[in-house]
């Protein structure tokens, strides 16, 4: 096997600064943009005609690099982008990006006239922000679109259901604001059991019900994520906020497959040493392995420095597309994996921590299962010291 595999077959751009002639670490994340566009065109043909998409691409587009997704969610025809903090904003509003986006969470008094300026639109659940925001959209002489957000049932942000009619009211006298949009946040959608979640519903719209009554208009309504888009079509209303699904990945085992959907992110590493070992030898830290019988270990220039998790005597990697178990514990900078059964492995050729070879994959569920974790845990993690390779 070649020694620079991706070098030969794909078009590459590296996002880390490094000048292009330095030699590249032996372990990196590689983001596939066409399977990402191709995700995107199988949710544009799966959702009905009318349903605006807003595409959630906070904390750096759930690691797969904000900047470089947005342009792609761009050209898919997306209505809104959607980040939690200024900095995010920011950042994309310096790439170049001026698509609208919309803020969550909830915003500090100072950083409102930032996001006047920059054009980002606030979720609102106070009467406080309301006036203040009011306040600047008067100076500015344009009306600020705001989105109510309402708490029906979460407890995480936003204004209790039995209270959003009158915070509307006031949103409404307050002439220089556009009362543009009012959203929810579901606390399961992607369970089976979807009591809650209907519950959630109801509340939202007994609020939506209250008002049609009393003839308010309302351009977006939405309380979909991933999992209330796949399972909830009832809840789709105006718009869905689609985070996890964009890039390839489900939300839980059980909720409803699109065809064509899969991963956008894949972590690999080159193998950078091997220890023939013989029977009661041990390896690693603590010496947690002890060899049962002459082994052949392989080295992987990857640790949980890097974000893999902190494992041990746990997992596998892929080897010419057969699985390898790791032995002993993960280091800062290195795993150790039994190489036995694979003994053509080489010196510095390619294998993979998550994703295809071959037949075989190691999904992102699966990493999230040897971390007791969850799969947004999982593709968030990855350390910025790994390099991402972007294929187009
Ligand atoms: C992160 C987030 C989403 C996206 O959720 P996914 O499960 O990744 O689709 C949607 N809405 C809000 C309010 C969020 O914080």
């Amino acid at each position: 096997m070649s020694s620079n595999v991706v070098h030969e077959t794909h078009s590459e751009t590296v996002q880390s600064g490094r000048p292009i002639d330095r030699p590249r670490r032996p372990a990196w994340i590689e983001i596939d943009l066409k399977q990402l566009r191709r995700n995107y065109e199988v949710i544009n043909r799966e959702k009905t005609k009318g349903l605006k998409l807003l595409l959630v691409v906070k904390d750096e587009a759930y690691g797969h690099g904000g900047l470089k997704v947005a342009k792609a969610a761009l050209e898919a025809g997306v209505e809104f982008l959607s980040l939690s903090n200024l900095d995010e904003a920011m950042a994309l509003r310096g790439g170049g990006i001026d698509t609208r986006i919309l803020l969550l969470g909830e915003r500090q008094d100072e950083e409102l006239p930032w996001c006047v300026a920059q054009n980002l639109t606030c979720c609102v659940d106070s009467q406080e922000v309301v006036l203040k925001l009011g306040k600047l959209a008067e100076k500015v002489g344009r009306p600020v679109p705001v989105h109510l957000k309402i708490n029906t049932g979460m407890n995480r942000y936003g204004v209790r259901w039995t209270e959003a009619l009158a915070l509307v009211e006031f949103i409404l006298s307050t002439k220089s604001l556009q009362f543009e949009g009012v959203l929810s946040h579901f606390a399961m959608s992607d369970e089976l059991d979807k009591t809650f979640a209907n519950l959630q519903l109801e509340r939202f719209k007994m609020v939506l019900a209250e008002l049609a009554d009393k003839s308010i208009h309302v351009k977006y309504r939405h309380i979909c994520n991933s999992g209330g888009f796949l399972d909830l079509p009832q809840a789709h209303f105006d718009m869905v906020r689609i985070g996890l699904l964009q890039y390839g990945v489900y939300p839980s085992q059980v909720c409803r497959r699109i065809p064509g959907i899969a991963p956008v992110m894949s972590v690999k590493a080159r193998i950078a040493a091997f220890q023939n070992i013989e029977a009661e030898d041990v390896v690693g830290y603590g010496m947690r392995y002890k060899a049962p019988s002459p082994r052949r270990i392989g080295v992987i220039p990857i640790g949980y420095g890097d974000g893999y998790p902190r494992i041990r005597n746990e997992g596998y990697v892929l080897i010419r597309g057969r699985r390898a178990p790791l032995v002993g514990g993960v280091a800062m900078d290195a795993i150790m994996v039994d190489v036995t059964d694979v003994p053509e492995a080489q010196l510095w050729e390619e294998i993979v921590l998550m994703g295809r070879q071959g037949d075989e994959e190691i999904s992102v569920h699966d990493v999230a299962r040897w971390k007791n974790s969850v799969s947004y845990d999982i593709l968030t993690g990855w350390r910025a010291r790994l390099p991402r390779i972007y294929l187009s």
